[in-house]
């Protein structure tokens, strides 16, 4: 027995054989080419393609495991779509007058060490994805497409590394587990994997050898047995069955009220961004949606959503979640969600800029559009529109009136809403935990946004990888001010939650439950798991 220790990406046990995969070699020869202009009509016609096929694996993944893991294909496809990256292929095309393959794949080189020597762990896993949509085009170019393995059942793929097409493209019904020399917990193999649910190791050195061996893989250690022995066998066995009695007793937790042991009940929503993902929030049982991250409708699109194609996707999720609490936030972008067709000036520190409600109050026409097809929509289920990033009484109390501005308008054309549809803020400053005994009594709910507030409150910017290690979600302060934002809903006999990640984390759920949190919105797939702490705390 062998035994290789990687680091897991996605949990879970395999045992099977190995099967080596490798991709075809990209022997690309430099060539002098004539004519830089059929050449480049050459690179543009294989990119076309290739943008074709990555549009065809964007539905495909969305049918097979979700939107959300499915954006990395329109990522490969924006990336494509780039000035920059075009233009670079072209004019070495023009200038070094040679193959479109060659000038693809300098392109890519100069992409790829660029993105790799960032500090950014985030930005340094885009390497591979520009590595990947690059293959793609030469691929094309030179008529060689790498075939997928054909496995047998029970195969472990061992690879150097795997392009996110790939990992889609692989036949999940016979692949039990990856195993890679390269990658990244957050590249989106990596990402990809966990929404199969397929354990997956990385930073294991392969070998040609080893095609064909036995294996075992331990997701949950990242620990790879190669040739294992029975106790090895039937340890990993014994682990594989606990995980799938903790799954069945999950499953338990289907249709259960959400209350403590003293029979308190606590509100548990899901948290999603685009319609597409109702689905997942219906299947884990998920009792309302306590966060739609509107602002998803926005990213996904070229231009402003019309007011006609939002009204058709809240209509969708009101539909879908069939009456049960839908809570809309209000467009949330600026600081990291950034969108071209807004056109906002560039800044120094955007976290801390020009985001969210801000934009909102500033360009009413767009709020106004978007408030219109959220009233439009209520008559479908039963809606609530929440503002984020509030940080004064002021702000809440213009938001509300542009909200009377749009229903005014639609009574004039004598179109149908819901009257009574309940308004709230997200608590995700800390100028509004302070004031929240004030704000209290302008609205009729509180969700307490975490992931901001943590941010702002330690001045710890979360998209800095510098200070990430640094980051204390459990800080007393951030603690505190959770405590005094649900004492002061509580006060002004209104609701507060939670829809920040902190809300998900098994270990202070008790805490909250002590402060008396109300609601808790979660990812999908946490939902169950909550409801069972929920379930099992006793005040
Ligand atoms: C938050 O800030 O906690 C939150 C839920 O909003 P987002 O993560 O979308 O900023
Ligand atoms: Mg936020």
């Amino acid at each position: 027995m062998n035994t290789l220790i990687g680091k897991s990406v996605c949990s879970g046990i395999a045992i099977g054989r190995v099967e080596i995969y490798k991709r075809n070699a990209q022997m690309i020869k430099r060539e002098k080419v004539e004519d830089a202009h059929a050449e480049t009509e050459r690179y543009v016609e294989a990119r076309n393609k290739a943008i074709d096929e990555l549009e065809h694996l964007f539905y495909k993944a969305t049918r097979e495991i979700g939107e959300a893991e499915a954006q990395i294909f329109s990522i490969h496809k924006m990336m494509l779509e780039d000035i920059d990256y075009n233009e670079s292929v072209v004019n070495i095309i023009e200038k070094q007058m040679v193959n479109a393959e060659t000038a693809v794949l300098l392109t890519a080189d100069s992409l790829a060490k660029m993105f790799s020597e960032t500090e950014d762990t985030y930005m340094t896993a885009r390497a591979g994805d520009v590595r990947d949509v690059s293959d793609r085009i030469i691929n094309i170019l030179s008529g060689e497409r790498t075939k997928m393995p054909e496995s047998s059942e029970n195969t472990i793929i061992f690879a150097d590394d795997l392009a996110p097409s790939e990992t889609l493209q692989m036949d999940k019904t016979k692949i039990t587990a990856f195993v890679t020399e390269k990658g990244s917990a957050s590249s989106h193999t990596a990402i990809l994997a966990r929404s199969m649910g397929i354990p997956a190791v990385i930073g294991i050195k392969i070998s040609d050898e080893m095609d064909g061996q036995a294996v075992a893989v331990d997701g949950f250690t990242g620990i790879v047995y190669l040739d294992p022995n029975e106790e090895v066998l039937n340890k990993l066995r014994e682990k594989s069955r606990e995980r799938d009695r903790q799954r069945e007793l999950l499953e338990l937790m289907k249709n259960r009220p959400t209350e403590t042991k003293n029979g308190r009940k606590v509100k548990l929503y899901a948290n999603i961004g685009t319609p597409n993902e109702v689905g997942s929030a219906v299947f884990n049982d998920a009792e309302g949606i306590g966060l739609m991250r509107s602002e998803f409708l926005y990213l996904e699109s070229r231009d402003f959503p019309s007011e006609e194609s939002q009204f058709d996707a809240y209509k969708r999720v009101l539909e879908g979640m069939n009456g049960k609490m839908v809570i809309i936030r209000t467009l949330d972008i600026g600081a990291d969600k950034k969108i071209d067709y807004f056109n906002l000036p560039k800044e120094e520190n955007p976290a801390m800029g020009l985001r969210a409600i801000r934009i909102c109050l500033t360009r009413k026409d767009i709020f106004k559009t978007q408030l219109r097809a959220i009233l439009r929509a209520s008559i479908f289920g039963n809606v609530s529109i929440m503002f984020p990033m509030i940080v004064s009484v002021e702000e809440v109390k213009k938001a509300k009136a542009i909200l009377e501005e749009a229903k005014a308008e639609l009574r004039e054309k004598g179109i149908a809403y819901e009257y009574d549809i309940p308004v709230g803020i997200m608590i995700e400053t800390p100028a509004s935990a302070v004031i929240s005994d004030e704000l209290a009594k302008e609205v009729d709910f509180f969700s307490i946004g975490t992931n901001d507030l943590t941010q702002y409150v330690l001045a710890m910017d979360r998209q800095n990888m510098a200070v990430a290690d640094m980051v204390d979600t459990h800080h007393k302060a951030i603690l505190r001010m959770i405590n005094v934002v649900i004492n002061n809903a509580h006060k002004a006999g209104i609701w507060a939650g939670i829809c920040g990640e902190l809300g998900s984390d098994t270990s202070i759920i008790p805490e909250l439950l002590k402060m008396g949190v109300d609601e808790l919105s979660v990812s999908p797939n946490k939902v169950l798991e909550i409801r069972k702490i929920i379930r099992e705390y006793e005040e």
